[in-house]
Formats: structure tokens, sequence, C-alpha cells
């Protein structure tokens, strides 16, 4: 699966705040995610990222960049 900053996940465990969408802000080895609920920052690995992530949501803002 590819990820760009910007794209939007959900995750298959739940925050602690009740939310399980994020938002990536950064990518490369690590990936760094923010939950949009409470805006907590994680910083993960991309095996361990991977792992987590249930789906990927799909945004209008993917397609404008084709
Ligand atoms: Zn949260």
């Amino acid at each position: 699966m590819n990820f760009e900053i910007g794209d939007k996940i959900i995750s298959k465990k739940t925050h602690p705040c009740g939310g399980n969408v994020w938002t990536v802000t950064r990518v490369g080895a690590d990936i760094k995610i923010k939950c949009d609920k409470c805006g907590h920052v994680v910083m993960i690995d991309r095996v361990a990222f991977e792992k987590i992530v249930k789906k990927k949501l799909e945004n209008d803002s993917d397609e404008k960049k084709k």
C-alpha cells in the first residue's frame, strides 16, 4: 500500500480518545500519523504502520494530484 502526506487511514485499534481516523503527516522510513479526534501524534515505522491500518480512506485530493 502506498501512503502520502494528507492520506487518512482507519486503524484496527481504536485510540484511547475513541477516534480511529488518522491523518498521515510524514512519510519515510518512519511514518507520522495524527489522530483526527484528539490531535495526538504518533511516529511509527512503516512495517508496524501497515499492520495497524485497517483501511485507507479515499479522498478527492488524490485524484487531483494524478
Ligand atoms: Zn486520539
